[in-house]
This record gives structure tokens, C-alpha cells and sequence, in this order.
């Protein structure tokens, strides 16, 4: 059998901490932002010029965190409520053969400083620490395809929940100097309901925790309504 060995060009660092709530694509939330650390071995000013032309570039990576746990031929697309399967290769499930996964994202800059190459990158959907395998420029004259089908999954996910914040929950983010976008980008993540498809039947109200950049959050849902409950930034 023939296989090929990878060596990531770099790794994400994202705001993202765990998989649950990582929104299912890429720029769905335009304020996770997220830097891609290049490798020493591609760690080269060079190697990314003429990328800054781009207002958006693809990015190639591995699915790190579930990769050694194989792949399934058919899978439950959330999309579908978890009730119908489909087969591996008509999803963008992470349990796949090779673990490759794929995300346009918009391109915010490019920094090279003390001697370290970075990208700078909103509207991510990676884990921090998410290995990546490859970089190319998106093209919008061959990547844009309007009339394409989605089959399953044709439009943007509608689920918008409602989102308050408890007077603790506001008052922390509003000290939060060097994360402005805070308050916005919880917000964004929790209108989309990240809860897995089999509790978004369940009746009544539930609670979650997540974790966001360096801090801890708390909430509960009920209805359409989430209530972000409590903010704590995490201890060093
Ligand atoms: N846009 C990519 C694609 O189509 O290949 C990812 C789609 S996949 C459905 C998105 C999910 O992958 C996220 O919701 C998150 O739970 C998961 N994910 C993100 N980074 C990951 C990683 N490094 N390892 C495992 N799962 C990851």
C-alpha cells in the first residue's frame, strides 16, 4: 500500500479550546479570529509572498484531535438532526479517511516579526492546535460557484437563537480591554445553537459550559433563548 508522509507547515492558534461549540464551517463567525504559527521548517518570509493580494486563502489541515479514532463509512449529518446517514463523502464529517479537513477563511494579514511568520485569519472553524497541511489562495473566479447544489445542506444554517447576558456576564465583558469583541463573539457563538443534535429535543432548560479564548463561560438555555449565566477568566 502506498503512503505518503505529511509534515505541517504550521499550527493554529485559535479561540477555540474545545470542539464543542466550534461553529460547522469556516466564516459563519467573522470574530474568531485565530493565528497560523508557521514550522520552522517553512518559517520563510518568502514563502507567502504575493499572498497579502488575497483577501481569503484556503486552508488545508489535519482533523488532529479525532484522527486516531478512524472514520465511518456513513455518518449522522447534523444538519439532518442526527436521524438520517449519509455516506462519508457526500459530509464534511471529521471522522474521515486521512483526517483532511478544509476551510476558506478570510485573510486579515500577514506578520513577520522577530523572526516568526505569522497569518493573521478571522471566520475560522479549527481547534487550537490544529496542525496544518497546506495553504493556497482562494480564487474567486474558479472557487466561487453560485449555482452550485448543496444537496443537504443548500443554505446557511437558520438556527438563530436569542442570546442575553446576566448583569456578572455583561459587566466582565465590558472589562475586558483587550478583547473588545467579546460580548459580540459569544453572542455569535451561541445564536447558533452549538449544542449536539440529540439535546436540542430535549425540553426544559439545560446548561453548558464552554471555554473561549482564556475564559470559562457558563449558560443556560431554554426555548430559543440562551442566557449567558456566568464569566471567569481562567487561572494560569
Ligand atoms: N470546514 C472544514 C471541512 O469542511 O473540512 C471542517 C468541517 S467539520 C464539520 C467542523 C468541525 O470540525 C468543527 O465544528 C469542530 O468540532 C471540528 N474540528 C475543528 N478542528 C478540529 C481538529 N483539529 N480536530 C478535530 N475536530 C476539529
Amino acid at each position: 500500500m502506498t503512503q505518503y508522509q505529511i509534515e505541517p507547515i504550521g499550527y493554529i492558534q485559535s479561540p477555540y479550546k474545545q470542539k464543542f461549540a466550534i461553529p460547522r464551517q469556516p466564516r459563519l463567525i467573522p470574530q474568531a479570529q485565530a493565528k497560523l504559527i508557521f514550522a520552522p521548517n517553512f518559517n520563510r518570509e518568502e514563502f507567502v509572498r504575493g499572498l497579502d493580494e488575497f483577501s481569503h486563502v484556503w486552508l488545508l489541515f489535519r482533523f488532529h484531535e479525532t484522527a486516531d479514532k478512524g472514520w465511518s463509512p456513513l455518518v449522522r449529518p447534523p444538519r439532518l438532526g442526527g436521524n438520517e446517514k449519509k455516506g462519508v463523502f457526500a459530509t464534511r464529517a471529521t471522522f474521515r479517511p486521512n483526517a483532511i479537513g478544509m476551510s476558506a477563511v478570510k485573510l486579515e494579514g500577514i506578520e513577520y516579526k522577530n523572526g516568526q511568520l505569522v497569518l493573521l485569519l478571522s471566520g475560522i472553524d479549527l481547534l487550537d492546535g490544529t496542525p496544518i497541511v497546506d495553504i493556497k489562495p482562494y480564487l474567486p473566479y474558479s472557487d466561487s460557484l453560485p449555482d452550485a447544489q448543496g444537496g443537504f445542506a443548500d443554505d446557511r444554517p437558520e438556527t438563530e437563537l436569542n442570546v442575553e447576558f446576566s448583569q456578572q456576564a455583561l459587566a466582565f465583558c465590558q472589562h475586558q480591554h483587550d478583547f473588545p469583541e467579546l460580548q459580540g463573539f459569544i453572542t455569535s457563538v451561541l445564536k447558533q445553537d452549538p449544542r449536539p443534535a440529540y439535546k436540542k429535543s430535549k425540553q426544559g432548560m439545560q446548561q453548558y459550559g464552554m471555554s473561549l479564548h482564556c475564559f470559562n463561560i457558563k449558560w443556560e438555555i431554554e426555548s430559543n433563548l440562551n442566557t449567558v449565566i456566568e464569566i471567569s477568566k481562567q487561572s494560569d
